[in-house]
C-alpha cells in the first residue's frame, strides 16, 4: 500500500455513552448538566449502568463456575465498590486500607482476599480477624500469621501466591516470572507449603497473577493454562486440597490509537475447558478470575473545563483546570514507555461543524502535564468540557493530587 493511502491508526470507538443534543451523556445526565451536579471541575464520572452491563457480558462470555473478582485497587471509591460488590463473587484488595472499604461494602469476609508484598504485622492481624484470605507472598509472612493465629486464637486462611516460572506475554505490565517482589518463586513453593503445614494455619489454595492490560486473548489463554498447570503440579505439595485457584487476569482495555476491545470468546473457551478438567483435577477447588480495569475502566471519564486558549507559533492550546494531578495516566506519566493520547473528546460539542487539531494541558508549570497532544477534536472554547475516556481505573487513585496544590478533583457515581 503506497504510503499515502496508509492511515493513521485510530481509537477504538468509544460508544459506551450515548450522545444527545451534541451532548455526552452519562448516567442518564447530558454532561453541562452533570458538571453543574458536580458541584465543580475537574470531576471523574462514573457509570453504574455501564459497570452492571459489564459484569453481565463476562457473564455471559464466561462459564458459569467461574467467579469473578473485583481487584479494587482500580477505582477505590467506596460507592463504586459497593456497587460492584453486589455483582462480583469477590473483592480483591491489596491494602489495610482497601480492604475497610471492602469489608464497609458488605462483601463476605469469606469471599475477600488480600495480595501484595510487604503486608505489614498490623495488616495481617486485620486481615486475619476479619476473616479473609490472605495471599501469602513471603515466609515471613507465613510465621507471622502462625504468631498472630497462636496470639489471637484468630484462624488464618491463606492461599499461596506463585511467582511464576514463565511470562504473560505481550502484556502492558508484567507481574510475574523472573525476579519479582510478588508472590514467592515457584521453585520456593514446596517448601513453603511444607512450612504452611506445619504451622496449623488454613491452606486454601493459589493465587497467580502474570500481569496486567493485555489485549491479546492469545496471551491470556497461555498464562491461564500455565497458570493451570503449575497450580496442579504445586498441589501436589499442598497440605490440604485447593479449594481456591484464582488464575489472576490481564484483561485489557483499548487506550490508544490501534487497540481494539479484547475479544472474550477464546479466552471463554478456554476457561470452560480448564474448569472441566478441574472437576476431575483439582476437585474442590473454585477457579477464580480477578479483574480492575477490565470492570471499571471503560464506566468511567474525566471532565475538566477549558480556562483558555492560546495558539503558541501555529500551534493550538486547550489550557484547562485538570491535569495530571488528577489523571497522571492520561498524561502518559504512569507507566508508559512512549507517551501516547487517550480518547479524548469535547464534551458538549459532539456533534461539531469544526475540528481542530490541539493540544490539551493542564494548568501545571510542567511540559508534562499534558492530556492530549495535538489530536483533531472539535473547535473549543473557554468553558467548554474536555474528556478523557477510558477513565475509570487507575484515574484518581493513581495520580499524585497533592502535586502544585491546585483544586482538589471529585468522584461521582451515576
Ligand atoms: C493490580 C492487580 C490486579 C488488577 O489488575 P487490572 O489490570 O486492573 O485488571 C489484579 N490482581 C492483582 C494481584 C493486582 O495486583
Amino acid at each position: 500500500m503506497p504510503a499515502s493511502e496508509r492511515q493513521a491508526p485510530i481509537h477504538a470507538a468509544m460508544d459506551q455513552f450515548p450522545v444527545n443534543d451534541g451532548e455526552l451523556v452519562v448516567g442518564g445526565i447530558p454532561l453541562s448538566r452533570l458538571a453543574t451536579r458536580a458541584g465543580q471541575t475537574p470531576f471523574y464520572a462514573y457509570d453504574r449502568q455501564q459497570l452492571t452491563r459489564r459484569v453481565a457480558q463476562l457473564r455471559t462470555a464466561l462459564p458459569a463456575s467461574i467467579k469473578l473478582h473485583y481487584a479494587m485497587k482500580a477505582s477505590p471509591m467506596p460507592a463504586l465498590v459497593c456497587h460492584m460488590a453486589r455483582l462480583v463473587d469477590g473483592i480483591d484488595v491489596a491494602s489495610g486500607g482497601e480492604l475497610k472499604i471492602a469489608l464497609d461494602s458488605g462483601a463476605d469476609p469469606h469471599e475477600i482476599s488480600f495480595a501484595g508484598p510487604g503486608k505489614s504485622p498490623h495488616e495481617l492481624e486485620q486481615a486475619a480477624a476479619a476473616g479473609i484470605l490472605i495471599n501469602i507472598e513471603s515466609f515471613r509472612e507465613v510465621s507471622e500469621l502462625a504468631d498472630i493465629q497462636r496470639k489471637t486464637g484468630y484462624p488464618a486462611r491463606i492461599a499461596v501466591r506463585i511467582n511464576p516460572d514463565f511470562e504473560l506475554k505481550s502484556s502492558g505490565m508484567k507481574m510475574g516470572g523472573g525476579p519479582k517482589q510478588f508472590g514467592v518463586d515457584a521453585e520456593q513453593v514446596p517448601e513453603l507449603l511444607t512450612e504452611i503445614g506445619r504451622s496449623g494455619l488454613a491452606f486454601e489454595g493459589f493465587h497467580l497473577f502474570a500481569g496486567a492490560q493485555n489485549l491479546k486473548p492469545e496471551a491470556i489463554v497461555e498464562a491461564q493454562c500455565k497458570s493451570f498447570e503449575l497450580a496442579l503440579r504445586l498441589a501436589k505439595s499442598a497440605p490440604s486440597p485447593v479449594r481456591f485457584l484464582n488464575l489472576g487476569g490481564g484483561f485489557g482495555i483499548p487506550y490508544f490509537p490501534g487497540e481494539a476491545h479484547l475479544d472474550l470468546a477464546p479466552i471463554g473457551a478456554n476457561l470452560a475447558m480448564l474448569a472441566e478438567r478441574a472437576r476431575s483435577e483439582l476437585p474442590e477447588a473454585e477457579l477464580v478470575i480477578e479483574l480492575g480495569r477490565y470492570l471499571v475502566g471503560e464506566a468511567g471519564i474525566y471532565v475538566s473545563r477549558i480556562v483558555d486558549r492560546k495558539v503558541s507559533r501555529g500551534q493550538i492550546f486547550l489550557v484547562t483546570d485538570g491535569g495530571l494531578h488528577h489523571h497522571l495516566s492520561a498524561s502518559g506519566n504512569f507507566g508508559q514507555v512512549i507517551r501516547k493520547n487517550y480518547p479524548v473528546t469535547i464534551g458538549n460539542k459532539m456533534t461539531p461543524e469544526k475540528r481542530e487539531n490541539v493540544s490539551v494541558v493542564g494548568p501545571l508549570c510542567t511540559p508534562l502535564d499534558l492530556l492530549a497532544d495535538r489530536m483533531d477534536l472539535a473547535a473549543a472554547l473557554p468553558g467548554d468540557l474536555v474528556v478523557i475516556y477510558q477513565s475509570g481505573a487507575y484515574g484518581f487513585t493513581a495520580s499524585p493530587r497533592a502535586f502544585l496544590g491546585h483544586p482538589a478533583c471529585v468522584e461521582i457515581l451515576v
